[in-house]
């Protein structure tokens, strides 16, 4: 944790500035240390360079999705250079220029490639929240950038106030047990003026999901020893890699094949992750099958999402057929 860090939180029970006591540092860098609020006594630890403000409340359904996207994210936990792009696509219409000189929330940082692309566009600050152990991977991935934040936190009772000029959040919505109020909860933080960004997978064209793939999900793959899952997605992604390769990355590429594009199926997607190496094919399918909650959200309930948080600009767009990007302003205070 940065001592720069400290400006933004307060005691998520009384809302009051934290006094900071710091145990072990290196230069800039509290490794650990504690949080005291004078007020109500709350205490929170920063362990291995990580403020922690896990609830002692968690639900079993968030500590099973915590325990499932934590081990995602430490044991897949490299940042590629593609990354840029695809968080630029899922952050559509906001450009790498709208993070400049902005303080940004990331709502569920995972191994922190979004945090790492949002520091490098010129965020004044970015600070990532996770409720998982993918937070061990986000730390060592951005401590070495000085704009770069982590804290481990859950995102219905986050440590804030509202200092953020952009918050968003990029496939960490749909996996909340209220999906809503996660969205709810993450504009809460954004300041009148500032907007709020998220993408979550769409109700619109994953039936076949719905109806074949979470079954499984839920009966079987989120319920086995992660190592299991691991194994099963493994022999899932070789045909499937196959077929990325040999059908889906072709049609997407040659002008020729515009006809083959048209006919395969579920090709807005699979057409786009058609590059993808072995290794990102093998985790995007364990993340499909290891989520214990899932939803599928139609473009009717983002517009009622953002009519809620009372949004104003709104932007809902569909991403490759089955998932939707949108983004909204707050309004400033009359
Ligand atoms: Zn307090």
């Amino acid at each position: 944790m940065k001592r720069k860090l400290l400006t933004y939180l307060t005691c998520p029970r009384c809302r009051l500035p934290f006094t900071l006591t710091v145990e072990r540092a290196e230069c800039e860098e509290i490794l650990e240390g504690e949080l005291d609020c004078a007020s109500c006594s709350a205490r929170f630890p920063i362990l291995r360079g990580i403020p922690r403000f896990l609830p002692p409340d968690l639900s079993a359904e968030k500590q099973a999705t915590a325990a499932a996207f934590g081990y995602e994210w430490t044991h897949y936990s490299e940042i590629t250079e593609a990354d840029q792009e695809e968080f630029l696509d899922w952050i559509r219409p906001l450009t790498a220029a709208d993070f400049a000189g902005k303080v940004v929330l990331d709502g569920g940082c995972g191994k922190g490639r979004h945090i790492f692309q949002v520091a490098r566009f010129g965020a004044a600050d970015v600070i990532g929240i996770d409720l998982s152990d993918a937070v061990e991977a986000a730390y060592p991935n951005t401590r070495h950038l000085p704009n770069a934040h982590v804290i481990q936190a859950d995102i219905y009772n986050l440590p804030f106030l509202a200092p953020f000029d952009l918050a968003y959040s990029i496939g960490v919505i749909h996996h909340l047990p209220d999906p809503k109020q996660g969205f709810l909860s993450l504009v809460k933080h954004v300041k009148p003026g500032g907007r709020a960004s998220l993408w979550v997978y769409g109700k619109e064209g994953n039936a076949w999901i719905e109806n074949l793939v979470d079954p499984v999900r839920i009966h079987v793959t989120s319920r086995l020893p992660k190592f299991l899952t691991q194994v099963i997605s493994f022999f899932v992604s070789l045909p499937l890699y196959a077929a990325l390769k040999l059908l889906y990355g072709p049609a997407e590429r040659r002008p020729g094949l515009a006809w083959l594009k048209r006919r395969l199926p579920y090709s807005g997607y699979l057409c786009a992750i058609s590059g993808y190496s072995f290794a990102e094919n093998m985790w995007n399918v364990f993340d499909q099958l290891v989520a214990p909650t899932a939803n599928y959200i139609s473009e009717a309930e983002m517009k009622d999402w953002m009519a809620t948080a009372k949004l104003g600009e709104v932007r809902i767009s569909q991403r490759n057929n089955n998932s939707w990007r949108g983004t909204g302003v707050k309004p400033r205070e009359a």
